[in-house]
């Protein structure tokens, strides 16, 4: 299994390679920049291949890179949407020094607009910077519908899978707290849930999992993660979506309150679910 945490790429990408090693991770992610920002560093080639040596070397599954929180590919602002459409075509430029990889984000708030008016511009944004020369795939990021957020429903996620020029480029990150803050439940009715999934989406389409538990009850639409088996989800019904043979060989991504002790008890732990 693929398991690993959120690193920072501050320091560069060969750093988080061995920091991934040293908590036992074999996939991990990374904001492709300041998550709350805007500021990237200049991308030095050497020390991107370096870190794709090392993920050869010790056998890495693919990373999740994710966007800044401040993209909103769908804004109102026009310089906030123009600023946005830049990042995601620059930072899908930038993956192609690692490629073969994912890159998620969140499909972006409406802000008043409607879903119906910001889904075919999330759309347009994706069909602007992704080339079909491209390595990476293009995540979409299950929502848990705080505020106006886009991408709560499987349907809305479907509606901008229907609309992107490169399909076999994009694909669905499966956010365990979200999904169950946006109302589904994933503890009541895994299979049930999967079944949806796969009815309005189809279950190709998944790529990969952020692996959570959730402060809020179901339907509660806060997005407030909590470590894995302390929150509302809880450990069986985690054990049970970790273990999961749909989602066998797909990199889970933890972004649970935790710092690198955390992160590593929670990583062994769920490797050791999957060996029983
Ligand atoms: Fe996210
Ligand atoms: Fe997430
Ligand atoms: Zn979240």
């Amino acid at each position: 299994m693929f398991i690993g945490n959120h690193l920072s790429c501050a320091k560069g990408y060969e750093i988080m390679g061995k920091e991934a090693l040293a908590l036992g991770d074999n996939t991990f992610a990374f904001f492709t920049r300041n998550p709350r920002g805007s500021a990237v560093k200049e991308l030095d080639p050497t020390d991107a291949q370096k870190l794709c040596n090392l993920m050869d070397e010790h056998h890495f599954g693919k990373l999740v890179a994710h966007a800044p929180y401040t993209m909103n590919v769908c804004a109102e602002k026009d310089h906030i949407r123009k600023f946005s459409w830049n990042v995601l075509a620059e930072d899908l430029a930038r993956m192609e020094y690692i490629p073969n990889n994912y890159y998620n984000f969140h499909p972006g708030s409406h802000v008043g607009q409607g879903a119906e008016t910001a889904i075919p511009i999330i759309a347009q944004a994706i069909n602007n910077a992704l080339k079909s020369e491209y390595h990476t795939t293009v995540l979409l990021e299950t929502m848990a519908g705080k505020g106006s957020e886009v991408g709560r429903t499987f349907e809305e996620l479907r509606a901008i899978l229907d609309l992107v020029d490169l399909p076999d480029k994009v694909g669905v990150c499966f956010d365990t707290c979200h999904v169950w803050d946006a109302g589904y439940d994933i503890v009541g009715d895994l299979d049930g849930v999967f079944a949806e999934f796969d009815r309005v989406i189809g279950l190709d389409r998944l790529k990969a999992v952020h692996f959570n538990d959730s402060m809020n009850g179901i339907g509660s639409r806060k997005d407030r993660h909590q470590k894995i088996g302390e929150g509302e989800i809880g450990l069986e019904a985690l054990k049970a979506v970790a273990t999961h043979p749909i989602l066998v060989g797909k990199p889970f991504i933890l972004e649970t309150p935790n710092d690198d002790e955390g992160y590593k008890k929670e990583i062994a732990m769920i490797r050791s679910w999957q060996q029983a």
